[in-house]
């Protein structure tokens, strides 16, 4: 973004504590003018065709290339997280590369075809959305910006950006690698700032994508719904897991170990309920214990161990209130459990609790945080209650040798992908298409093919190829 902030907003380190970047805040005005440049580039993006777009996707993928380490050094400060920063990086060259090999197939207009009625002729277009916005969250401040940001240039749109007020000193990094890219800084663009930036962002899209809290997606929705443009929205999670009776108890402690902590537990699909057939809960649950109670905070050094600090500030006493109401109502923890400041920076202790009940708020709210509450069950239809038993429905995750039984239990889980024999496996494949279930999100699908439909309205053109419709009046 060109335009010279207004104010700024003083940003929190999260290894520190201390505040140490001043994050430019755009106010309504601004980003109006900055959605007027974006409107007035976007018939030239759209018009010079797809060859030419994904020629610019994928230079912006060999930009990106080029600057890994400054992105990756920016998002860590952001985050202060290091192995994830990496992963993200990653992630999104791969995502550009993946619709530059999809993009034509799925963009190429059908063959002209005649309709039912015998004269006329149909035509089928797809007509990209001017403006798509993007309203990030600070758990994976790149791909959660970058996500549907791409897929949405491939359609043809312009877009303009939002992302956490939290995490944004990767802004002018990337912003940088933009800037290098001939035609991308005209239909790709970045505002900075908290909710009312946000708001200005959905009264200037014409599309919206927004990834956060159930609490503010509500409020996005209703602003987008006023404006009357399609919102898809993708929220949080409690998501589940299921260990059968029958399960391989090595790989699924293994699974739920990375897919319960990576990130820091920070994670939208990442797990936050484990349910154990009883037969096995308390082997279970020990070996979870021993191989969580194994990984290391990233402190003192970045790279000491798996798990970074608690990235926001405003989640450090939700973690503590989640505890501590478990610990009142009888939970113990098997590993860790405790809240640690550590160079003035907030971090939980990778944690295990067992005697969990669903009137925990650690059992029936989402944590965001590296801990994992084990329950056991008796039969597999109770499995599927108490998994179920949430008003959301990100994912889930089912263990069994037999993975028929797995499929079965997995038809009956409402949420949108479930992965078997694995944990969190969405935030890994974004190639299958899944939709949120319950309060974790509505809208079309971000991952896999029909994403790109998202980004653009069906427009017909319907032929009368010469004969007088049947139709017509007499004379
Ligand atoms: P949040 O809802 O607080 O903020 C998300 C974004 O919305 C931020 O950019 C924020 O500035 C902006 N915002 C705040 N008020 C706004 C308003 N009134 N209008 C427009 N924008 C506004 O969420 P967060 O705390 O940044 O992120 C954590 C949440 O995100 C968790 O609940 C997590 O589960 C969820 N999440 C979901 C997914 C998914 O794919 N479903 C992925 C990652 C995170």
């Amino acid at each position: 973004m060109t335009q010279t902030a207004a104010t700024t907003l003083s940003i929190r380190n999260p290894r520190t504590g201390q505040p140490d970047y001043e994050l430019p805040v755009h106010d309504a005005e601004q980003v109006a003018a900055a959605a007027r440049a974006l409107r007035e580039a976007q018939p030239a993006w759209q018009d010079g065709g797809l060859p030419a777009r994904l020629a610019a996707v994928a230079a912006f993928a060999e930009a990106i290339q080029a600057r890994r380490e400054a992105l990756v050094a920016a998002l860590t400060a952001d985050t202060g997280r290091h192995r994830e920063s990496v992963m993200e990086v990653d992630a999104i060259v791969a995502t550009l590369r993946r619709w530059i090999n999809d993009a034509p197939v799925l963009l190429a207009d059908a063959p002209p075809r005649q309709s039912q009625i015998p004269h006329i002729l149909i035509e089928e277009r797809k007509r990209p959305y001017p403006v798509a916005g993007v309203i990030s969250p600070w758990n994976f401040p790149l791909i959660l910006s970058l996500i549907d940001a791409v897929p949405a240039l491939v359609a043809g749109c312009a877009v303009l950006i939002k992302p956490s007020e939290v995490t944004s000193r990767f802004v002018p990094v990337l912003e940088q690698v933009i800037a290098a890219v001939p035609g991308l800084p005209a239909v790709l663009r970045f505002v900075t700032g908290a909710g009312a930036t946000g708001e200005a962002v959905v009264r200037n899209s014409d599309v919206l994508c927004f990834t956060g809290s159930v609490r503010t997606g509500r409020r996005v929705g209703e602003l987008a719904a006023q404006h009357f443009i399609p919102c898809h929205l993708e929220l949080g999670g409690k998501d589940a897991a299921i260990v059968c009776a029958d399960a391989d108890i090595e790989l699924a402690v293994r699974a739920l170990t990375f897919g319960s902590m990576v990130n820091a537990g920070q994670t939208c699909m990442s797990i936050e309920r484990c349910y154990v057939h009883r037969s096995i809960h308390d082997r279970f649950a020990a070996a979870l214990a021993d191989s969580v109670g194994r990984l290391r905070h990233c402190h003192p050094g970045l790279d000491d161990g798996e798990l970074g600090p608690i990235i926001a500030a405003i989640q450090a006493p939700i973690v503590q209130r989640h505890l501590e109401d478990a610990y009142i109502k009888g939970a113990r923890a098997l590993t860790g459990g405790r809240l640690l400041k550590l160079g003035g920076g907030d971090w939980l202790e990778p944690t295990v609790l067992v005697d969990a009940r669903h009137d925990m708020a650690i059992v029936s709210e989402e944590t965001f945080a590296a801990v994992l509450p084990v329950m056991p069950f008796d039969d597999e239809d109770e499995a599927i209650r108490l998994a179920n038993d949430t008003s959301y429905g990100l994912s889930g995750c089912v263990f069994s040798r037999d993975v028929e039984r797995a499929r079965r239990i997995a038809s009956r889980l409402n949420a949108g992908a479930i992965s078997i024999n694995d944990a969190a496996l969405t935030g890994m494949v974004h190639d299958a298409p899944k939709q949120s279930f319950g309060y974790s999100g509505l809208g079309g699908s971000r991952m896999g093919k029909p994403s790109l439909q998202r980004f653009y309205r069906m427009q017909a053109f319907l032929i009368n190829t010469g004969e007088a419709s049947p139709w017509w009046f007499g004379h």
